[in-house]
């Protein structure tokens, strides 16, 4: 294995500039890991065009000052770059190539980054196991009978795995974060609005928030410095000067206020989560923080709430793909109605179809105050309660998940139990406040445990400074799987 591997992306970026490693050593290093399987991290990559993009960095007349220049790292298949079809893991959207990169690949661009290849990913970016893809599922680096977490799995398990140094995830309810928290990762999703949506494919497009994957706080806040930014092609998109937050890490946390939830440490909370995460209220007290406890009653709502508008939206969003302007388009049809079911009906997965069902369902005419009225009451309580919270405190301490990745398949057979482990994470994307994940010991089945930070909107700078402080005090974030470096194709069921 490499020993460029196991460096952050800042250390491999600093030994890059200094002209001690090349791009092209860094993707050689990558590839031998992400061309080889990867556990099914990878739904398509390119080693020759990665190899020729590194060599045009290597030979360009002027270097870029940019931590991420000349850093390999993955794209989640739901962001379009030109380079290689975007599928979303999907039968639906299989050949199709965008003709633009996304906005925040343009950024990477122009950062001088190499995307190595696409990252697999449930279907459409529904679900929270990594599971849902047409692809197959993803293994999670630490356990092969667990899954890596979804929705971007396979960002998670790359990065996990050595395969790349960071990778771009969605976070529509908790996508980046979950699979960061059974990976061993930091996964942060900014304040909505902060990073431009132009060029992600959409699913429910008042949650959706890209987001980056990577092995501590500091390379997070050095990719946001790069994907973050006023975009005009984003309505959404928030206007403004957005200050960097690499120079604002001092790891300085004396007098921070953290609030931690009782109702998040309920009864569904798996007893050696709610050990590890206290454990992290410790740390911080020890770096100078006040830590103490606090009242979220309106999370009781958070899941039936985010489900109802999270369908809803992709009810409308996924109706594009109609088998005539957009996606898959059944053969042999005999008249335009036809054509529609079956593009839909072949093209679209189990899940997919729940949720555009459940979808269509709470919007439809008879049911709307009942369910879609309802879930925009409950999500302004969850709003107002996080935001009277956050007078109190610069940040709010949870868990991610409330147990531990579940074993390949066990969700797959039981949705409900699914959608309820994303009671944690569907707050920040029903408010639309930024919310990190990062490593913080292990469970005794052998996969890491996650742990949250809530901030104030526009408070990334916050939240990624508590994990920095957190990150200097303990080295869960540098532990690596067994696997790591060795690529492998253990249940591997897609293409490369
Ligand atoms: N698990 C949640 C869902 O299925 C969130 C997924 C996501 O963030 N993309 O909707």
């Amino acid at each position: 294995m490499s020993a460029l591997l196991d460096l952050t992306v800042l250390e491999l970026g600093r030994a890059i500039r200094k002209g001690e490693v090349s791009p092209v050593e860094a993707v050689r290093a990558a590839l031998a890991v992400a061309g080889d399987g990867c556990g099914g991290a990878f739904i398509s990559l390119d080693a020759e065009e990665v190899v020729k993009r590194a060599k045009a960095l290597e030979n360009g007349a002027k270097k870029i000052e940019n931590p991420l220049f000349g850093v390999p790292m993955a794209l989640k298949d739901n962001i379009c770059f030109t380079g290689l079809p975007t599928t979303c893991a999907s039968e639906m959207l299989k050949n199709f190539r965008p003709p633009y990169d996304a906005y925040v690949v343009e950024r990477l661009n122009n950062a001088g980054a190499i995307c190595l290849g696409k990252t697999n990913m449930d279907e459409f970016g529904m679900g929270s196991t990594g599971e849902t893809s047409v692809f197959g599922p993803v293994v999670n680096p630490w356990s092969p009978d667990r899954v890596a977490g979804g929705s971007s799995a396979g960002s998670a398990a790359a990065v996990s795995r050595g395969g790349c140094w960071y990778a771009l995830g969605s976070d529509t309810g908790g996508s980046v974060r979950l699979p960061a928290a059974f990976c061993g990762l930091t996964g942060i999703k900014p304040t909505y609005g902060t990073v431009s949506r132009c060029g992600l494919v959409a699913y429910a497009s008042s949650f959706d928030q890209i987001g980056p994957l990577s092995r501590d706080a500091a390379d997070c806040a050095a990719v946001l410095d790069v994907i973050q930014g006023h975009d005009c092609r984003d309505s959404t998109s928030l206007p403004g000067a957005y200050g960097y937050l690499l120079a604002g890490l001092t790891g300085d946390i004396r007098g921070m206020r953290i609030g931690m939830p009782v109702q998040s440490f309920g009864d569904e909370l798996d007893p050696e989560v709610r050990a590890r995460v206290s454990e992290v209220a410790d740390v911080l007290r020890n770096r100078g923080a006040v830590v103490e406890e606090c009242e979220l009653p309106a999370l009781e709502y958070a899941v039936s709430a985010y489900y109802v508008m999270a369908c809803a939206q992709a009810g409308s969003n996924l109706a594009r793909y109609d088998g005539v302007r957009y996606g898959h388009r059944a053969p042999g049809c005999a008249n335009p109605e036809e054509l529609h079911m079956q593009s839909r009906t072949q093209g679209f997965g189990a899940e997919v179809k729940r949720r555009i069902l459940l979808g269509t369902f709470v919007l439809s005419a008879g049911y709307y105050d009942d369910y879609y009225r309802k879930a925009l009451m409950a999500r302004e309580q969850i709003k107002q309660e996080f935001s009277r919270l956050l007078e109190r405190y610069d940040l709010l301490l949870t868990p991610v998940a409330p147990g531990p990745a579940p074993r390949l398949g066990e969700s797959l057979n039981d949705p409900k139990r699914m959608y309820l482990s994303d009671i944690y994470t569907v707050c920040a994307n029903l408010t639309g406040l930024p919310a990190l994940s990062m490593p913080c010991g292990f469970h005794s089945c052998g996969v890491p445990v996650g742990v949250q930070l809530t901030g104030p909107a526009l408070g990334e700078d916050k939240v990624l400074n508590a994990a920095h402080a957190y990150q200097q005090e303990t080295d869960w974030h540098r532990r690596r799987p067994e696997c790591f470096g060795k690529g492998g194709t253990d249940r591997w069921s897609g293409r490369r």
